[in-house]
């Protein structure tokens, strides 16, 4: 960093194109305050100086005088000074990272009190009240997130003084019952650290500011970022800014509200309001909230500014925004506005009616909705005709159908999905220490909050089916039962949730198919029948986006389908072909043994024989699935898997044949036999072994029995009038010679068919690129292989040296804590090193054969990140299983944008 590297920016001098540096809180504040908007004055620190101090532990060298001339602009601007006793500067210091993550870092709020400044503030608020609620919050706070002291210390004692005083909320509390709890709280920081609660108030927003920087470290903040892909090397940025105050009696408060219903899309703003409320009340769900509506009723003058304000802030930004505002005895002021969260179906149907309303083009639709939330809208549903016990109806918060034993915390949730079981994570209200139960529940179900409550918020940032403020539910996490108008349920008793209702419902419910998968299987009006308003809308839009990607889409999307069921499925999902069938598919069941006849055969008759009984099973096969892919390329890939795979477990024959020689009664000729294969055939790695065209070119007949198969179902499709456009293609080819030495077999054997048949096919033959070596001798391959298709996943294991099978567990968990990736390369294409050798193939198989047809068929084909990463390179298509054909589709359509 240098020297002078500007590190503090006031309000109004940054703009929302600065989130890098201002975070997305510091740049959106500073694009209202330059709107004109009602933001209260104020600074950011960049994320610059928060990467500098969590590098080396200290803050960089300038800051100290930068943040004290923006201190001293902004005291001059107000002509009151931080902290002092008589009419005090109070400030707000809040974290605020280039991506929202929202409850994970911290804030203090009511920075600069002390005991001098409280009662400067009663004097010029006229309120003793207010002057010590805020004193007793802010030491509340700062003991939390500065000093590291459970907050329980302080909610016990906020509960102890309630019940002495014999009142239940907060706000009852009198001035001087407010002020023994603030000695009380200053008793319980000295207890706690040591020390006296800081009263200097620049010593208060120094250690604040850090606490803000080291929050982006905390566990919580961690598993977010790891969740949500989000890097850990980005920092946070800290947004100091005069305090407005929502807690200054019934003519207060403090709201979040949405230009849009950011669960369902629909149109029509909503929000949440706290009376005399400060700052966090709302998202921390803590009392139950008013709507807009009670809020226009209440002060119709400031609801009247907020809606201008609302509608500015949407034309302004062309999207739905969220936004947190704050009313100071009838003032209206703006705290934060964002770019808001919405569920997938909100996304697809916000991007559709923004276009209808002419705020954006088709395009710029496309790139506001994911293939990560088209995939969500194809889970299943409650089936709607099934038998069902109503017990609550509350906020629909997050949608989907979620059935789980319930769970009262955290801990046992995660510990319960470990075991596989699903799980309901109930609570009062959420936490953000509840997020890792959050992550491994299939839904969230709180008793209080609204649709702004943590719980809602961060569920629907991940997807989670929720519903919150179900105030008629009694949580009792100590003796883990809830009870609900009479019925009682206990932990690990079943729950049916519905995220896009609120229903809850007793036991479990079936589930039935989204009308979102209804319409791509079977079309649009199929899935209109008999749907409501809501989801007609949310189909014609994903209809809409849809199609809008495949006109703009370069990428052809194939799928990987063994048999003619699933591509017949592939088909109706939008699937311009088969990019891999995986033949071994073929050989499970009843037919292994046909395999293992093969393996045992000691000669060429046996042999032959074994190849001669497979020949028609694989032709009926192939002539199934050509049908049902007529007219539309169709890749089959000769046999792959080690030969090892079709025999039997050699412990289980070892001790069968043991056991047979030690009961006297001899093991079988058979056994026996076998067992010697499976020892023969014994691997340490069968991954790097025995596998692929190795196998075709070690086992006599075996690939030219598949291809004869392929060959004569095609001959017979074409004779019956179809137009099978086969394609063979050869696994784990690291030479051309490989390639070479398998063509003049499978030449030979197309030729003859031809002739014999009278037809004359294309089959096009061409290669995986598995192997690294492959790939950077993809210039010589191309000589023999008419086209390419990436098997990323064996390319992924041999470039890493990662074993695809036994990694994930051992030691990915830890690689992901430590930052060595944020995504499992199986799961999202690693475009620094796997990446490279696909974009070398690309190149050096196009200059042998210019026209070389390339495609993908790892399971990346179907992960939208990689699914650009492959636009870019440059190949033709992508193949991925079925259900991910239409997310493949949609996001192909973002990558050409
Ligand atoms: C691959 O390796 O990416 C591939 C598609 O083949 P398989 O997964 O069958 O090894
Ligand atoms: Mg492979």
């Amino acid at each position: 960093m240098r020297d002078r590297a500007q590190l503090v920016y006031d309000f109004a001098d940054g703009d929302r194109t600065q989130t890098d540096l201002l975070g997305g809180k510091g740049a959106n504040l500073a694009e209202m305050t330059r709107l004109g908007l009602p933001v209260p004055p104020g600074f950011t620190i960049t994320t610059e100086a928060c990467k500098f101090y969590l590098d080396r532990g200290e803050e960089p060298q300038s800051l100290r005088v930068q943040v004290t001339m923006a201190l001293r602009r902004l005291e001059d601007g107000l002509g009151r000074r931080l902290g002092d006793v008589q009419d005090p500067l109070l400030v707000s210091v809040r974290s605020g990272a280039k991506v929202s993550m929202p409850g994970m870092m911290e804030t203090v709020l009511n920075v600069g009190l002390n005991d001098y400044s409280v009662k400067g503030l009663a004097e010029a608020a006229k309120d003793e009240r207010f002057a010590w609620d805020s004193y007793r919050r802010l030491i509340q706070m700062f003991g939390r997130t500065v000093l590291d002291i459970p907050s329980e210390r302080f909610e016990d004692r906020l509960d102890e003084v309630k019940a002495r005083e014999g009142v239940t909320t907060d706000v009852e509390l009198t001035p001087v019952a407010l002020q023994g709890l603030v000695e009380d709280f200053k008793g319980i920081v000295a207890d706690a650290t040591g020390r006296e609660f800081p009263q200097d108030p620049r010593e208060q927003l120094d250690l604040a500011m850090r606490a803000v920087f080291d929050s982006w470290n905390t566990d919580r903040a961690r598993i977010y970022r790891r969740r949500e892909r989000i890097p850990h090397d980005l920092g946070t940025a800290v947004n100091i800014c005069a305090m407005v105050f929502g807690n200054m009696g019934e003519d207060s408060g403090t709201g979040v509200c949405f230009t849009r219903d950011p669960a369902t899309g629909k149109q029509g703003v909503y929000g949440d309001y706290l009376v005399n409320a400060q700052g966090e009340d709302v998202v921390a769900g803590i009392r139950n909230t008013l709507s807009l509506e009670d809020f226009a009723r209440l002060d119709p003058a400031s609801h009247s500014e907020l809606t201008r304000i609302m509608r500015r802030l949407e034309t302004h930004y062309r999207d739905l925004c969220d936004i947190e505002f704050t009313v100071e005895r009838g003032k209206l002021w703006m705290l934060q506005t964002r770019v808001g969260k919405r569920t997938a179906g909100a996304a697809f149907r916000i991007a559709t009616h923004l276009v209808d309303e002419q705020v954006i083009t088709r395009d710029e639709a496309l790139t506001r909705v994911t293939g990560h939330q088209l995939a969500q809208l194809m889970f299943p549903q409650f089936d709607p005709d099934a038998p069902r016990t109503l017990l609550t109806k509350a906020m629909a918060a997050s949608p989907g159908a979620a059935v789980g034993e319930v769970v009262f915390d955290s801990a046992t949730a995660v510990a319960r999905a470990a075991e596989g079981r699903r799980v309901l994570l109930v609570r009062r209200e959420t936490n953000p220490d509840d997020l890792e139960g959050m992550i491994h529940a299939t839904g969230v179900l709180t008793s209080r909050g609204g649709k702004t409550s943590h719980a809602a918020v961060v569920a629907r940032g991940m997807g989670r089916t929720c519903v919150c403020g179900a105030e008629e539910i009694d949580v009792d996490a100590e003796n883990k039962v809830l009870r609900v108008n009479g019925t009682t349920v206990a932990e690990g008793e079943l729950l049916s949730i519905d995220g896009s209702t609120g229903e809850v419902f007793a036991g479990e419910l079936p589930v039935v198919p989204s009308p979102v998968v209804t319409y791509l299987e079977s079309g649009l009006d199929a899935a209109l029948q008999g749907v409501d308003e809501e989801a007609a809308d949310l189909v014609r839009s994903v209809d809409r986006l849809l199609r809008h990607a495949d006109r703009t889409r370069r990428l052809a999307v194939r799928a990987n389908a063994d048999s003619a069921e699933d591509a017949t499925r592939a088909r109706s999902l939008g699937a311009q072909g088969i990019g891999l069938c995986r033949t071994e598919h073929m050989f499970l069941g009843d037919r292994r043994v046909l395999i293992e006849r093969l393996v045992l055969a000691d000669d060429a008759a046996s042999r032959d024989a074994a190849l001669a009984e497979l020949l028609p099973l694989q032709r009926a096969d192939f002539v199934e699935l050509l049908e049902a892919m007529d007219g539309l390329p169709t890749t089959i890939r000769l046999l792959d898997p080690p030969l090892h795979e079709f025999l039997p477990d050699h412990t289980e024959l070892a001790v069968k044949v043991a056991v047979a020689k030690a009961t006297g009664e001899g093991a079988s000729e058979e056994d026996e036999r076998l067992l010697a294969a499976v020892e023969r055939l014994h691997e340490s790695n069968p991954m790097l072994g025995r596998r692929g065209v190795r196998l075709g070119l070690l086992v006599p007949g075996l690939y030219g029995m598949q291809v004869r198969a392929i060959t004569e179902a095609a001959a017979e499709r074409a004779l019956a009038g179809g137009k099978p456009r086969v394609e063979i293609m050869v696994p784990l080819v690291g030479s051309v010679m490989e390639l070479h030495l398998i063509r003049d077999e499978i030449d030979g054997i197309i030729g003859e068919i031809q002739e014999a048949a009278g037809v004359r096919l294309d089959i096009p033959i061409g290669t995986m690129i598995e192997l690294p070596r492959a790939a950077l001798t993809a210039k010589r391959i191309a000589e023999s292989a008419e086209f390419f298709s990436f098997g990323t996943n064996d390319l992924t294991q041999t470039t890493w040296g990662f074993s695809r099978d036994d990694v994930e567990a051992a030691i990915f968990a830890a690689y992901l804590e430590k930052g060595v990736f944020t995504v499992s390369p199986f799961e999202s294409l690693d475009r620094d090193g796997v990446g490279a050798l696909i974009r070398t193939a690309v190149e050096k198989g196009r200059e042998t054969r210019p026209g070389i047809k390339l495609g993908v068929c790892g399971e990346h084909g179907g992960d939208p990140d990689s699914v650009h990463f492959f636009h870019y390179a440059g190949v033709d298509y992508v193949s991925c299983s079925p259900f991910r054909v239409p997310v493949a589709r949609l996001e192909a359509g973002r990558a050409a944008l």
